[in-house]
């Protein structure tokens, strides 16, 4: 059973095979893996809980519809790990809250029709055989809520949602890690092998792997031992609206591949959100702004395709909409970035993600196959030394929001 606690002096980890540095679910999931491996594994999180920083922002939702192959290989992987959660952690009857709500990517725009043909017969090339290309007709017998100008769409009804704290706090339970909270990296020693030591506050650990697992602090982590990755952290922000009559609760989640404004219902309620690809490149922060003008923002990019928001917002009050704010890591081909460096052996790079709750599950699996020698560095196409090596494919999954 990992143990979760603010260490003291009397419980100081002296040493580890090895350091996993952030308690987002990312890093909790990879200390799972590295524990499973026979690594005596400390996870360091310089917040007072697991999970608190961007995994707590997700809308905990979860796809197989990618049209990147290592994407795809990397979220079928997690969903498999996801559908079989409580024995893989070895709790029986542990749950997730999984729940196959379906993702529905729709477009109201006749150009765009081709695209979404093309990327179901991806998904289907690339193994997940149950994505459905749904023409105008299909889109509205099934969601009758959708406005009449949709003209085609992609769903797959095993897409859905979960909870991302339940997974996080399993993925600990169920490890023989140790996660320290309240301790924050502030250095990491190398010598003449590589990483020797991660530094905090409260003293120094010696290990000789270092797994970089910091969120939008990944950066940060990566200049503690003199490195420039190619990270760049971007705001989201996320709204939730309380119960409304109007909101269909059977729906799955639904996306405007037109303008990235998409929505679910939650509790009732819903979460409603847009993917603004011109927000900046902030530096990484606990403490995001939020604007006030983005609720109506997104109320007005969703009220063409789903109108039933123009009624919900005839009775909307300040006090019904929730604002909150996360960062989405991107890197040039924005797909993470997993493995060791081999510029400073023993460091290991598990960050980069703007889908990192449906993808950290077999992410920290594949930090701990690379660690042990399960999987050689070449067998695994999102290594960090991609770029190095001239590999220039570029995302183009919908609601990534980047361009
Ligand atoms: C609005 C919004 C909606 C989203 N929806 C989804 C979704 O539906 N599905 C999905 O898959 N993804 C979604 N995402 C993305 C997802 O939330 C992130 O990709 C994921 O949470 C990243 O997890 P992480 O563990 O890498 O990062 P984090 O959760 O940020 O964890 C990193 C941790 O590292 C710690 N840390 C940093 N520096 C140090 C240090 N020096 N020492 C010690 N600790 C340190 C931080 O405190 C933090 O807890 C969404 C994001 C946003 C903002």
């Amino acid at each position: 059973m990992g143990k979760i606690f603010t260490p003291t002096a009397e419980n100081w980890p002296a040493t580890a095979d090895a350091v996993v540095i952030g308690g987002g679910i990312v890093g909790v999931a990879t200390a799972f893996w590295l524990s499973r491996a026979g690594l005596d594994t400390v996870l360091l999180e310089m917040r007072s809980d697991l999970s608190s920083l961007t995994s707590a922002q997700s809308i905990e939702s979860f796809r197989a519809q990618f049209t990147e192959p290592a994407m795809s290989e990397l979220a079928q992987e997690s969903i498999r790990i996801h559908e079989n959660f409580a024995e893989i952690i070895g709790i029986p009857d542990y749950d997730i809250a999984l729940r196959h709500t379906g993702y529905l990517f729709v477009t109201d725009d006749p150009g765009k029709v081709d695209s979404l043909k093309a990327a179901v017969a991806k998904h289907h090339t690339l193994g997940v055989t149950d994505s459905e290309f749904l023409n105008a007709a299909e889109i509205h017998a099934r969601f009758p809520y959708i406005s009449e100008r949709a003209v085609a769409a992609t769903f797959r009804q095993r897409d859905g949602q979960f909870s991302s704290h339940a997974v996080t706090q399993g993925f600990a339970k169920g490890s023989t890690a140790r996660f320290l909270l309240n301790t924050r990296v502030t250095g990491i020693r190398q010598d003449a092998q590589g990483v020797a030591a991660v530094e905090t506050p409260h003293g120094a650990i010696a290990t000789r792997l270092v797994v970089n697992a910091a969120g939008p602090f990944a950066g940060v982590v990566g200049r503690m031992v003199g490195l420039d990755l190619p990270l760049q952290p971007m705001r989201r922000q996320k709204v939730y609206i309380a119960p409304k009559p109007q909101i269909p609760q059977d729906a799955p989640l639904v996306i405007d591949i037109g303008s990235d404004a998409y929505w679910r219902p939650e509790t009732g309620g819903a979460f409603i959100a847009w993917v603004d690809p011109d927000d900046r490149v902030r530096e990484p922060s606990e403490h995001l702004p939020t604007d006030w003008d983005f609720p109506a923002t997104v109320l007005d990019k969703l009220i063409p395709l789903t109108p039933f928001w123009e009624t919900v917002c005839d009775t909307l009050k300040r006090s019904d909409v929730m604002l909150s704010a996360g960062q989405y890591v991107y890197t040039p081909d924005d797909q993470p970035l997993i493995g060791p460096l081999p510029d400073v052996p023993g460091f290991y790079l598990n960050c980069g993600y703007w889908a990192g709750v449906m993808l950290g599950a077999a992410a920290g699996r594949r930090v701990a196959d690379l660690a042990t020698g399960v999987l050689a560095p070449q067998q695994n196409a999102l290594r960090p030394t991609r770029y190095a090596e001239g590999i220039t494919t570029t995302g183009d999954s919908f609601l990534r929001g980047h361009h």
